[in-house]
């Protein structure tokens, strides 16, 4: 379950806070002001920050921007009271995912709170990547890069690597190549072939004498990660 930081000064609204995010589930931990708010930050582990703007020694948004400053991506939802309502930008700027203003019911907290978590999981999802020869591949987004620079790829193509790296170490045949990543699609193997060159001058130092997609001869190829 996500362990949730709540930085509130306010007693009566720090103890609700936690009273209720223990109720829904969640793991809580606090803090009353902005200075032991950003020490917790930075030696504790946290899926969800709820930080109060207006707090005393460190506000709310300079915790929120030396986090960020320090390249901690912990999503942050920061709570105003009435009167003192930011400009979305504003909080946006600081890096901020979300505030919500006081009073605020406890269902739409909540409903912020899935959301943002919802978000910064899939996000992580998106950065899991790979590493095929040269290539940098991000499998959920379809994008590759080689040294930070995104290289162009077909749709079809990625499939095939993603089809091998699936299958890697193994042999797979053309044959399976053609009925798995072609489907129903009418193609000759001497396609995949050439396909198979052309994700090797991709991925390969030197494509001629390829080291990662080898050849199997009579059968189809085998993709050799370490
Ligand atoms: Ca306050």
């Amino acid at each position: 379950m996500a362990r949730i930081l709540i930085i509130e000064d306010e007693p009566s609204m720090r103890m609700g806070l936690i009273d209720n995010l223990e109720f829904e589930g969640y793991e809580t931990d606090s803090a009353d002001d902005g200075v032991v708010g950003l020490e917790k930050i930075n030696n504790g582990k946290y899926d969800l920050i709820i930080l109060d703007l207006m707090l005393p020694r460190l506000s709310g948004f300079d915790v929120c921007k030396k986090i960020r400053e320090s390249g901690n991506k912990t999503p942050v939802i920061l709570l105003t009271a009435k009167g003192e309502e930011i400009d979305k930008v504003v909080g946006l700027e600081i890096g901020a995912d979300d505030y919500i203003t006081k009073p605020f019911s406890l269902r739409e907290l909540i409903a912020r709170i899935k959301a943002v978590l919802r978000r910064s999981s899939e996000s992580d999802q998106n950065s899991n990547s790979i590493m095929i020869g040269k290539l940098e591949l991000h499998f959920k987004t379809f994008n590759e890069f080689e040294n930070g620079t995104e290289v162009q790829m077909s749709h079809r193509e990625f499939e095939l690597l993603e089809y091998l790296w699936n299958h890697r170490n193994q042999t797979v045949s053309r044959n399976s190549i053609l009925k798995d990543v072609w489907k129903q699609e009418a193609t000759t193997t001497r396609t995949i072939d050439n396909f198979i060159l052309r994700l090797r001058q991709k991925i390969e130092t030197d494509p001629d004498h390829p080291k990662i997609i080898l050849t199997v001869h009579g059968i189809g190829y085998k993709l050799i990660s370490g």
